[in-house]
């Protein structure tokens, strides 16, 4: 399905991020993936998509930064010969009521989860644009969908993330490249691990499935926004929450 594509994975180390590169990789694309500072999963992960035959190489990069990214860009330009597809997964959450959020948690998550996206799309624009084809796929959260106590920094970046994706779907659509967002509820990750038996109890009774859901769901979503059979659906926001915010 992904035969020879070659696509740019943020946080593609662990959790959906990982998912979706295994995903991709199985289908037949090469891989750059791009982790923050988790070396050992790194690896971990890189050897896995190695091992099924595909080119991969992996970068590290902080995707808040707007000229780490570019020179990551430029890196991955030199070593694959075209990028066909950007998925802009990594992203943090530092959860608190808003009363006692201070500006750095509020700035960071922003940094990493909205203009981490805003920059990896900005140097890979001309590249596709010149291309005329293309797949952006960016992870938002039905926390920016619906809103969330305790998440109002988070919440903002994915609301930001969603309109960033309806602008760039309409910017590039004369180009023949697609921009669309991925909206996961409660999905089993380090990100939720951290989260009390509480929650999540509570958070699973919320759901109609009554269940979580996994990394590989949310990266078989992905691989079908990445390739050619999706080629009429752009601009849009695709919830995988097990019916979370019907
Ligand atoms: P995760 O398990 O915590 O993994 C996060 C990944 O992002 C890691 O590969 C990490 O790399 C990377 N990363 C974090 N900050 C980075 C930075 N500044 N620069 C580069 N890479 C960075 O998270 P996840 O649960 O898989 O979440 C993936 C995406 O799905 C996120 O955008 C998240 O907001 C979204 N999402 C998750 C859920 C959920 O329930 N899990 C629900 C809705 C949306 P290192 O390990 O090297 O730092």
């Amino acid at each position: 399905m992904l035969k020879n594509k070659n696509a740019v994975i943020t946080g593609g180390s662990r959790g959906i991020g990982r998912a979706i590169a295994l995903e991709f990789a199985k289908n037949g694309a090469n891989i750059a993936l791009i982790y923050g500072s988790n070396i050992e999963a790194m690896e971990k992960t890189l050897t896995e998509i190695k091992a099924l035959g595909v080119h991969a190489m992996a970068y590290q990069c902080d995707v808040s930064s707007f000229d780490d990214t570019k020179k990551t860009i430029s890196e991955i330009l030199a070593d694959f010969p075209h990028v066909d597809i950007l998925v802009n997964n990594a992203g943090i959450t530092k959860d608190g009521l808003l009363l006692t959020m201070d500006e750095s948690s509020f700035n960071s998550v922003i940094d990493t989860n909205l203009k981490g996206s805003f920059h990896m799309i900005r140097h890979l624009y001309s590249h596709m644009m010149r291309q005329r084809k293309g797949r952006i796929i960016n992870i938002a959260s039905i926390s920016g969908m619906m809103g969330n106590p305790g998440q109002a920094n988070y919440s903002s970046a994915k609301a930001g993330v969603i309109g960033l994706t309806k602008t760039v779907a309409k910017e590039l659509a004369g180009r023949n490249i697609t921009c669309n967002a991925i909206a996961p509820g409660f999905i089993e990750t380090d990100m939720t691990g951290s989260l009390s038996d509480k929650t999540k109890s509570a958070a699973v009774e919320m759901i109609p499935l009554k269940r979580m859901g996994n990394p590989e769901e949310v990266a078989k979503l992905a691989a079908f926004l990445a390739s050619d059979d999706s080629g009429y659906i752009t601009g849009e926001v695709i919830k995988i929450d097990g019916g979370l915010y019907i």
